[in-house]
């Protein structure tokens, strides 16, 4: 990609460089080569940010009417749309996504505007018959600043999926996107401008979580925290909002269940797993990074699994064939290698991968694990990268219980032909998303968030708009 792309923060509507002019550089994991420099915000600029979202508030976006706001969000998608190749583009060298992942990211993102712009004048308060008579209603209201701080590895639909419901809500938005992927977040701050969005109702700040989110967080004009990353630095946030009751909703980790019956359509459940795991080469919260095969079916199913992933096509992330791509860096394919060294010290079976190819990039092809124990760190932990164990099962129950085991419980995918069993069994497994045959977690119109430590609050949906807005009563007598 040749084109400059904006790597300054979007603050009051126009682009500046960081009040003390940092910045931070950005490397392309697939060449691990550096490309460009972004500003990195400090506490003045978290200042500056919050102070002008604040204003545009009390300025008049909680007041505009919900039609006028839809008619921007619409515009936003249209643009976001008209420039899909561009924030496609930047996201795969940001990142290292696969550009047809991406792509299909940025037509989600535009969705997802749309389906907030057609939410909000569908978005109402009740009128509620008391006993004490009178007249009783209530109202959705804004909260006023809402902080949203989104992670690298879907970095456009997350920080769409909080941005929207927000706006349309009423909100004012500061963005901070994760240091790794702040571009097309940049980038959606002038689209939105451009759109009609008046200076200050969304604001973009990259820079380091851990020098300006404890600031940004504990703002006094911060009303909600909306957070999408790692369960230990939600519950910080969790922690410092406790404070002042500041609203929050976290999406954090998981260590989601693919559970495989012996009478489901194993074909199909085989071709189709290796991507519920693999796909953003296993940077997924919702990755299906523990496969519970019934015994009767597990030598068929191992055998049909490892030979779909070995043909998973690992490279290039600028090729449209490419469904693997590099992980997001360095540090990154570290921390997952040292999962697998644990895992070969504890003699478990490579069935495929878990190596590096040759050349530059951060890559590493994608490992079927077999034979872990359920105390073993790999199937503990999320590793968050190309990394899958898959163990067998005999009984149903014993086979929840270790399900349930994990304190996480975001996802999970079940695969049977028993109606009984599949209704069953979703209803217990410990989580906020579950697919039976299928394994789709996402969807715009549907709440998306999770059970335990994996989250508090929901993203999309019309749940979403309710968690960015407080339920106020009103009782008037007659
Ligand atoms: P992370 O380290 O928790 O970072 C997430 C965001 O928080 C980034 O913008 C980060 O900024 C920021 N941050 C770091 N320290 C902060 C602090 N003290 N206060 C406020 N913000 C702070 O997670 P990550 O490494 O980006 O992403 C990987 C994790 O996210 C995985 O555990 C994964 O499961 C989880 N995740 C969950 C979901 C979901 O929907 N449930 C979706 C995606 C990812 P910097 O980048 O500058 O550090
Ligand atoms: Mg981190």
């Amino acid at each position: 990609m040749n084109k400059p792309c904006e790597t300054r923060l979007f603050i009051d509507g126009t682009y500046v460089p960081a009040a003390k002019g940092r910045v931070t550089p950005l490397i392309d994991p697939a060449t691990e080569s550096s490309w460009c420099e972004v500003a990195a915000a400090d506490a003045d600029d978290i200042e500056r940010a919050v102070n002008g979202a604040q204003r545009a508030f009390e300025d008049g976006w909680r007041d505009l009417a919900p039609g006028k706001r839809a008619e921007i969000l619409f515009n936003i998608a249209r643009l976001i749309r008209e420039h899909q190749e561009e924030l496609a583009q930047l996201e795969m060298r940001n990142i290292g996504k696969p550009i047809s992942d991406a792509r299909d990211e940025v037509g989600l993102s535009a969705r997802i505007f749309e389906y907030y712009a057609g939410a909000v004048t569908k978005f109402f308060g009740q009128t509620i018959p008391v006993a004490r008579g009178g007249f009783d209603f209530t109202l959705r209201q804004p909260m006023g600043v809402v902080a949203a701080i989104t992670p690298w590895n879907f970095p456009f639909p997350i920080a769409s999926w909080k941005v929207a419901p927000a706006l349309a809500a009423g909100n004012c938005v500061v963005l901070k996107p994760a240091s790794l992927s702040p571009l097309t977040a940049l980038r959606l701050g002038g689209l939105a401008h451009e759109a009609g969005l008046p200076a200050g109702v969304l604001q973009v700040l990259a820079g380091s979580g851990g020098k300006i989110g404890d600031v940004l967080v504990q703002h006094p004009l911060v009303r909600k925290i909306s957070f999408t990353g790692s369960t230990e630095i939600g519950a910080h946030i969790m922690q410092l909002a406790s404070r002042d009751i500041k609203r929050v909703s976290l999406e954090l980790g998981g260590k989601s269940p693919n559970i495989i019956f012996a009478d489901a359509d194993l074909d199909q459940a085989a071709a189709s797993s290796p991507m519920s795991v693999f796909a953003n080469c296993g940077q997924d919260c919702c990755a299906r990074s523990r496969v519970f095969v019934e015994r009767k079916v597990y030598d068929a199913f191992v055998e049909k699994f490892v030979e779909a992933t070995r043909r998973l096509v690992v490279g290039d992330p600028s090729r449209p064939e490419t469904q693997v791509g590099p992980l997001v860096s360095a540090a990154q394919r570290n921390s997952v290698e040292d999962f697998l060294v644990s895992a070969r010290e504890a003699n478990r079976t490579f069935a495929c991968g878990g190596d590096r190819p040759d050349g530059k990039g951060y890559y590493l092809r994608p490992a079927v694990v077999l034979g872990c124990e359920t105390t073993d760190r790999i199937w503990r932990e999320e590793v968050f990268g190309p990394a899958v164990c898959v163990r067998a099962f005999d009984d149903e129950e014993q086979m929840l219980r270790e399900v349930n085991a994990s304190p996480y419980g975001l996802s999970g995918s079940l695969w049977t032909n028993d109606l009984k069993r599949a209704i069953r069994v979703a209803k217990r497994v410990e989580s906020g998303v579950l697919s039976v045959n299928s394994h789709s977690s996402v969807h715009v119109e549907a709440p998306f968030g999770g059970f335990k430590q994996s989250g508090l609050g929901r993203d999309l949906g019309m749940a979403a708009l309710e968690g960015y807005t407080e339920l106020k009563n009103v009782y008037i007598a007659l």
